[in-house]
């Protein structure tokens, strides 16, 4: 060995060693900026150190560990960044769940090309003894990533509109579900062990079933029940990445892989939980399709009063209590800052505000406490659906800017609803309530809604931003 060879081998040792401690510090920056996004007093500082990690993490990799392709890594990377970074700026709020969902397929395709390459040509050193396991990294990580892109992309359609809400159903769709599994174990026999790449067709064959089983599974769930799919494919495509990482044996992408896949399936379980959902169900999928007790959902029945601006005003100026209920609508019509002005000046006048946040309330889980943090709207008077239930009864006014499933009474009182059994914010206790919406459309879930025909509920016909700038004027005024 030459000096300079000798050289060479320890400068590569070194920056190996360097990148190890940086995958260590961006492992620690990934948990800490979890940990940031929990809260959304610390949600900024989550998402710096969340991206403090990331550009670590990538440096390391393109500089520790790669010893060659720099100009495909570059190839690859720029236009993502430059598509990313435009995706991202022009997403308006509303479309973030697409989004999301989107990225999700991303990570299912990622972690089955990262499959099949490192089954035909591994990149990293696989001894004869590690071949099985191996293997079954390989097997484990395409079905997964089979299922979160093709699930992930019927979600993305559905949350877009362009695929109807409704679920899609095949009779026995369980059994048909269990035996594509079995055959996929079966395949998964075939494949591994095979000599030669001779396990390439079991490998196809197998991710045509997944790619299957991912639509049939989530076409399957009716519109009410898609945030916990969301949270679900979240969870799945980061086993999927976890997976690619054991592939690539890239530590850092298992970390990083499982702290995605956990959060995911613990936010999955608390949106079962908020929803009176069945955890189980939802990971074989088709759950919450089979509505209530089976039967048609109740007639809706009954007279419809409407209130003006001025009728609106004067209920928030009689109050002492009053609570604001968001939810989808007021995303959309982007009601929210003025809806803040509104907020400071009734409490300038010494009444007791608050804003009432259904866990599902809009299209993403934490939609709504983004959208109030966005307009500063002061954390502390921004209560969850449990924290502030029971206080309905002594409440003066309630302002329903937008929301239409997460507070109709059917899902508590009509078995047969498609949101049977899911809790509510229950603003008919209260001593009046405004809804401010368009028209009598349905929501999210596609049923009707009781709440709209009450005595003491009225209807503020309108979009919710012309409207609540009229409420603002007028109390201006
Ligand atoms: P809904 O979809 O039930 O209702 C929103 C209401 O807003 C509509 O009925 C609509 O009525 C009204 N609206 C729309 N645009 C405007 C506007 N410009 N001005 C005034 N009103 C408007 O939303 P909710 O927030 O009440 O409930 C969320 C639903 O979405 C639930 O069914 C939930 O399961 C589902 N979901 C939630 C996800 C999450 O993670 N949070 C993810 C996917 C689905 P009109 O047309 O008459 O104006």
């Amino acid at each position: 060995m030459t000096i300079d060879t000798t050289f060479m081998a320890m400068t590569m040792e070194t920056s190996k060693a360097l990148a190890t401690v940086a995958y260590i510090a961006a492992a620690v920056l990934f948990i800490f900026s979890l940990g940031g996004l929990s809260n959304q007093e610390s949600a900024r500082r989550g998402n710096v150190l969340g991206i403090v990690g990331m550009v670590l993490a990538i440096g390391a990799t393109l500089f520790g560990y790669m010893s060659g392709g720099f100009v495909w890594a570059v190839v690859a990377m720029l236009p993502a960044i430059a598509i990313g970074a435009t995706m991202a700026a022009r997403v308006p709020m509303t479309g973030m769940p697409e989004l999301v969902a989107l990225l999700h397929s991303f990570v299912g395709l990622a972690a089955v090309f990262v499959g099949f390459a490192s089954y035909i040509s591994p990149g990293v050193k696989v001894l004869p003894s590690e071949a099985l396991i191996h293997e079954i990294e390989i097997y484990i990580g395409v079905f997964i990533g089979a299922i979160t892109f093709t699930g992930s992309i019927i979600a993305f359609l559905k949350l877009k509109g362009s695929m109807s809400g409704k679920p899609i159903t095949v009779p026995g769709r369980h059994l048909l579900n269990l035996a594509l599994v079995a055959v996929c174990v079966w395949l998964g026999t075939m494949f591994c062990g095979s000599p030669d790449h001779g396990g390439l067709w079991a490998l196809l064959v197998m991710t045509a079933i997944a790619c299957f089983l991912g639509v049939h599974m989530v076409v399957a769930i009716g519109g009410a029940d898609m945030p916990v799919v969301v949270s679900m494919l979240n969870s799945y495509s980061g086993w999927a990445a976890a997976a690619a990482g054991f592939m690539l044996k890239n530590h850092l992408l298992i970390v990083t892989g499982a702290l995605v896949g956990s959060s995911g399936a613990i936010l999955s379980y608390i949106m079962c939980k908020a929803m009176n959902r069945s955890f189980v169900s939802v990971i074989l999928g088709g759950f919450g399709t089979d509505g209530g007790g089976g039967g048609p959902a109740a007639e809706v029945e009954g007279t419809v009063t409407e209130f003006s601006v001025d009728d609106t005003v004067d209920m928030l100026l009689e109050a002492q209590s009053v609570v604001i209920v968001p939810g989808y609508g007021m995303a959309v019509a982007q009601a929210q800052h003025s809806l803040a002005e509104v907020v400071k000046i009734l409490r300038d006048k010494d009444k007791e505000v608050r804003f009432a946040i259904h866990p599902v309330a809009g299209r993403l889980p934490g939609h709504m406490n983004v959208l109030l943090a966005e307009a500063n709207v002061p954390y502390d008077i921004v209560l969850e659906m449990d924290e502030i239930n029971d206080d309905m009864p002594s409440t003066d006014a309630i302002l329903v800017i937008g929301a239409n499933d997460i507070v109709n009474p059917g899902a508590l009182e009509d078995p047969n609803s498609p949101i049977a059994g899911m809790p509510v914010i229950e603003v008919w206790k209260a001593k009046t309530a405004v809804v401010m919406k368009r028209s009598m459309a349905v929501g999210y879930a596609g049923v009707d809604n009781p709440l709209f025909y009450k005595d003491n509920t009225h209807m503020l016909f309108g979009d919710a931003k012309t409207n609540v700038d009229a409420i603002l004027s007028k109390l201006r005024g």
